[in-house]
């Protein structure tokens, strides 16, 4: 079995992610988030947000509509160019992307394919409630254009200066020919941006191109991703966006095959003056140092909500040989897991052990998200915990009401230790911010 179809068995069973409307049948490209898959994704956003906006004077957030003015995509160009190109299988009826087929024939069935045909990737919707007047509209194929349409407001309302940026998380809608490969091509995903303005000069450019690179690669390794299965690539000539003055991708490794999960690019003038273009709106940047106007450039970096999560949790996947069984185990970094720690009481039957647990259990869910587990015993327990990458196990057993103190077993090691009930909030606390 490749690691891709544990990960997404492992995440159907412990409630990762789940087919989009499966009682149904399913709809293709689309996925539900289950109760630890919630948490997984909010921590990768929670975590994005902290290093890209928090931590940072020079970088602002933004929550944009998902539908705009559809003029907005006329000056992006995706109403012109955002396609990719198509080919159906004449036997099987199969649908690919011209560039990911080698050769003339079908990968499924060898069966001839048609002429490669143009696909607009933008979903469309409509708007207005009569028929006959309704408006079309489309569901935004990137979140990248909500930021740069608000660039002037943002200039107007706040302090910003250049170089700045404009940071987004949010939903986009593709209609991917192929969707597949679990959630990694979806038709509905989120995106994790940065949209950072310069000034117009080589210089600039290269030197924020270069920044962001390595603050976005440096980002995923310290959340614990193995260096070996990263790496960056960059564009091909003809694959860079026409407008693109230099782009490179992070990928992963998976089942052997190099991904990628974000883009960092080099977007130019393009977007702003685009927009200035189609809006008849000044986009221009005032510099209040040299008393001089210039359209800014903007180095990109866009990365994939899902893409991330489906990564985290491959390149987390340990199976392990533990005495004659094997164990598998969620390695994620404490704070992508779930649950930061799980509480049991040993036994579920005697009421002074319980409600000691659960005194336990509700004083540490004030402050991190904790799981409580009371079904079948405790190695049970502890595997479940291992699936959901719970890093800690705290169990209350009868010397717990005696000495005050609880059993603490990690995750990794699964090395216990006895921690005192008083201490048990800052040990966590330094545990999980190491
Ligand atoms: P691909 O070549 O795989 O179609 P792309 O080059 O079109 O991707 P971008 O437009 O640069 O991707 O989008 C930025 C990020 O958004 C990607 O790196 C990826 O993480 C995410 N993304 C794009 N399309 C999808 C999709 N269909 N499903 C899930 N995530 C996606």
């Amino acid at each position: 079995m490749s690691l891709l179809e544990k990960v997404s068995n492992l995440a159907k069973r412990r409630g990762f992610v789940y087919p989009s409307s499966e009682i149904y049948g399913g709809i293709q490209g689309m996925w539900d988030y289950g109760p630890l898959g919630v948490l997984l994704k909010r921590n990768i956003k929670e975590e994005f947000w902290k290093s890209m906006v928090q931590e940072r004077e020079d970088v602002v957030g933004i929550d944009a509509s998902i539908i705009m003015n559809p003029k907005v995509w006329e000056a992006s160009g995706h109403t012109e160019a955002f396609t990719d190109p198509l080919v159906d299988c004449k036997k099987c009826k199969k649908r690919f992307r011209a560039d990911h087929v080698e050769g003339k024939k079908c990968p499924d069935c060898k069966g001839e394919l048609t002429k490669a045909r143009k696909f607009n990737l933008l979903v469309e919707t409509s708007l207005g409630s009569i028929e006959g007047e309704k408006q079309t509209a489309y569901l935004r194929g990137e979140i990248t254009q909500g930021v740069h349409a608000n660039f002037r407001q943002v200039l107007d309302s706040t302090r910003v200066k250049i170089p700045f940026g404009i940071a987004q998380i949010g939903k986009a809608f593709r209609n991917e020919i192929t969707p597949g490969q679990f959630t990694f091509r979806s038709r509905e995903f989120e995106q994790m941006e940065l949209q950072y303005y310069i000034k117009s000069v080589e210089a600039e450019g290269k030197k924020w191109f270069a920044y962001w690179k390595k603050e976005r690669m440096d980002w995923y390794e310290e959340l614990g991703m193995n260096k070996k299965n990263l790496r960056f690539r960059e564009h091909e000539k003809d694959e860079r966006a026409h407008y693109a003055r230099d782009a490179w991708d992070i990928e992963y490794k998976l089942d052997g095959e190099w991904k990628e999960f974000e883009g960092i690019h080099h977007r130019g003038d393009w977007d702003l003056s685009r927009h200035q273009k189609f809006s008849g709106e000044d986009m221009s940047y005032l510099d209040d140092k040299t008393n001089k106007k210039f359209v800014p450039w903007i180095i990109e970096t866009s990365g994939g909500v899902d893409r991330a999560a489906l990564f985290f949790l491959a390149d987390s996947y340990v199976e392990e040989k533990v005495k004659d069984e094997t164990r598998t185990v969620l390695k994620l970094h404490p704070k992508l897991a779930p649950y930061k720690a799980a509480v049991f009481s040993l036994l579920a039957n005697k009421p002074k052990l319980v409600k000691f647990a659960r005194s336990i259990y509700d004083d540490l869910r004030g402050e991190f998200m904790v799981a409580w587990d009371e079904r079948g015993n405790i190695g049970k327990r502890y595997r479940a915990q291992d699936e959901a990458g719970t890093p800690y196990c705290i169990t209350i057993d009868f010397d717990s009401l005696e000495k005050g103190d609880v059993t603490v077993r990690d995750r990794d090691s699964m090395k216990q230790g006895r921690v005192k009930v008083k201490k048990l909030k800052e040990y966590l606390t330094g545990k999980l911010n190491q």
